[in-house]
């Protein structure tokens, strides 16, 4: 049954449930043979990772880290699960480091305490403060802008600059959003509440609910097609879904929803739009940290920061590394310079605060 020991990668995407399930007892076996495949490299010359990073993103930068350092990676894909799994494994698992979307996600691992804190002058060079943990627990190494998506035709210039704009009385029946639980829009409330404080939160929160077109439901790309069917004026959604749309060819017809929305990047005149990143950390169980930690400088370092981001149509963190022409093409921005571990921290009561006021309801 552990004869798979080619297998390095376990990638699995939208399933039903008793599918996940299996996927999930799959990944396992998968991963038991990366473990027992023999044989076993010397010290320092191999590192697991457990990525929610997919692999057309990572792959090829992988590859020229094992060629420069000469260390193996070793990666398990995963849409999901990832903590859990870590947890399930505890002292026994052979992660070494992990690499995942969304601040939500990196501080559930910090407060679940698998994390080592790492200190390293090359990610301290390439990476602002305001993208890694202040305890060296996690890295941002790419990042996103939640942006609002707003109909061309129906929006005009200086209608809505400002993620309070959102909660304005003449904008009654025009907002489209997906989930208030999704951790996308968490990040953004706790945002809210960690620049204006809890109240005045709240009160923002329940004028967006009353001004949405329908309940909170799909992605953040149905909030373009929304757009483009005249449901509602103005969407919400992470930057890079906008280059997917502009550039997707199975799905052409996305190119239509792109086309019929301007990206307004919010509060440019106050504290700057709401980004968030893609990171990655070193587990706190990891035998092989120093290669772990030299994965992760090499992610933060120039090779790779322009093809990470580009591949996804998300920005750098490290200043100065050019931008896809797509991404490039929506312009700067100035973004909001609160540290994401403080924004972070106000998750839990965002998430309560969705809850107390019904907002997916
Ligand atoms: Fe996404």
């Amino acid at each position: 049954m552990l004869m798979p020991m080619r297998i390095r990668h376990i990638f699995y995407k939208k399933a039903d449930t008793a599918m996940k399930t299996t996927l999930i007892a799959l990944s396992f076996v998968a991963l038991q043979a990366v473990i027992l495949a023999p044989p076993a490299l010397a010290d320092g010359k191999e590192v697991n990772l457990y990525s929610y990073r997919q692999a057309f993103l990572i792959q090829p930068i992988l590859d020229r880290f094992t060629e420069q350092s000469g260390i193996r990676v070793n990666v398990v894909f995963a849409k999901k699960g990832m903590l859990e799994r870590i947890r399930a494994e505890g002292a026994n698992s052979p992660a070494d480091a992990v690499l995942t979307a969304d601040i939500g996600r990196l501080s559930d691992m910090v407060e679940a305490g698998v994390l080592a804190p790492v200190k390293s002058a090359i990610l301290e060079q390439n990476i602002p403060a305001r993208y890694r943990h202040p305890g060296g627990l996690w890295f941002g190494l790419t990042t996103r802008a939640r942006v609002l998506l707003v109909s061309k035709e129906r929006v005009k210039p200086g209608m809505v600059t400002s993620y309070e704009d959102l909660a304005n009385p003449e904008l009654k029946g025009k907002i489209c959003i997906r989930s208030g639980k999704h951790l996308y829009n968490i990040s953004l409330i706790a945002s809210v509440i960690a620049h204006k404080g809890p109240a005045a939160a709240e009160k923002w929160l329940r004028g967006l609910k009353a001004n949405l077109a329908r309940k909170p439901q799909g992605n953040d790309r149905a909030q373009a097609k929304a757009v483009y069917e005249g449901v509602c004026d103005v969407g919400i959604s992470n930057t890079y879904y906008m280059g997917k749309m502009q550039t997707n060819e199975k799905k052409p017809q996305q190119k239509k929803w792109a086309a019929a929305v301007n990206i307004v990047f919010p509060n440019q005149a106050d504290r700057g739009t709401h980004v968030n990143i893609s990171g990655a950390a070193v587990l706190k169980g990891s035998r092989r940290k120093a290669a772990a930690i030299k994965l992760i400088e090499f992610l933060s370092g120039d090779f790779a920061q322009k093809i990470y981001a580009r591949q996804n149509f998300e920005y750098p963190v490290k200043p100065g590394v050019e931008l896809h022409p797509i991404v490039k093409s929506w312009g700067a921005f100035k973004a909001d310079t609160m540290n994401l571990a403080r924004v972070s921290s106000y998750r839990r009561e965002a998430s309560k605060m969705v809850d107390k006021i019904g907002f997916n309801y």
